[in-house]
């Protein structure tokens, strides 16, 4: 997995343009990517720094290629489908002035910070696998240097993860009667979406694997449901 990862091209994008731009230009980035070129490759990493900032309709553009995997680019012409099975990774701050997070700091107007947040729409947000608040370190957090996990076991970890979910095969995930019983519960207080429950159920069964347990707990769904609660953040 890792060697696929290196082998990808891994594409930091600013704001740029228009929708159109977007859905002609080479944003979809793979193991031959050139810049200009119409025919993008797939399998590629797509990062998308100050999300906030984009047009709505560029980052609505990017909806249909998420589910479908290939983007469709219509002229005159006729129309072009192109493989677009890429990863979106997104980065915003949680207001124009970026601290709308620490209280009393934001120095924002409401309308400015309603702009913003509406660029990002309920349900692209929705398409999101993990949505993760992320605060400054505190003084103590960064002088106290606590050594983190290091890169190789969380490598060694991943590769563990990912032999278990290969050697499982394509076969749906097995709960346990509590975890299923939250799934059940989110939905039916509208805190989760159909879409949303294939993604929590699919993290779950990751995290599960990184746990190696062979069935998906209460625990394992709980953690899923968390990293999806950023949400809540974003769409306000
Ligand atoms: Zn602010």
């Amino acid at each position: 997995m890792l060697e696929d990862v290196r082998s990808v091209c891994y594409r930091v994008r600013r704001l740029s343009g228009t929708a159109g731009y977007l859905e002609d230009g080479p944003y979809i980035w793979g193991t031959d990517p050139v810049i200009g070129d119409r025919r993008p490759s797939s399998h590629g990493v797509l990062f998308l720094d100050e999300l906030g900032e984009f047009p709505v309709a560029a980052l609505e553009s990017l909806r249909q290629p998420l589910e479908e995997g290939v983007i469709r680019v219509s002229r005159a012409a006729g129309t072009a489908e192109f493989p677009a099975s890429f990863l979106l990774v997104a980065a915003m701050n949680p207001c124009p002035c970026g601290e709308g997070v620490y209280k009393g700091a934001c120095s924002c107007s409401v309308v400015m910070r309603a702009r913003y947040r509406r660029r990002i729409s309920a349900p692209f947000l929705d398409r999101f696998d993990l949505v993760v608040p992320v605060t400054r370190p505190t003084a103590s957090e960064l002088l106290d240097r606590v050594p983190a996990e290091s890169s190789a076991d969380v490598a060694a970890r991943v590769a563990m993860a990912r032999n278990r979910a290969d050697s499982r095969g394509p076969q749906e995930p097995v709960l346990t009667k509590e975890a299923t019983d939250t799934l059940s519960r989110k939905l039916a207080e509208g805190e989760l979406s159909a879409r949303g429950l294939g993604k929590v159920t699919r993290v779950a069964r990751t995290i599960a694997d990184l746990a190696e347990a062979e069935v998906v707990n209460d625990d394992h769904v709980s953690e899923a449901l968390l990293l999806r609660a950023g949400r809540s953040v974003v769409v306000a």
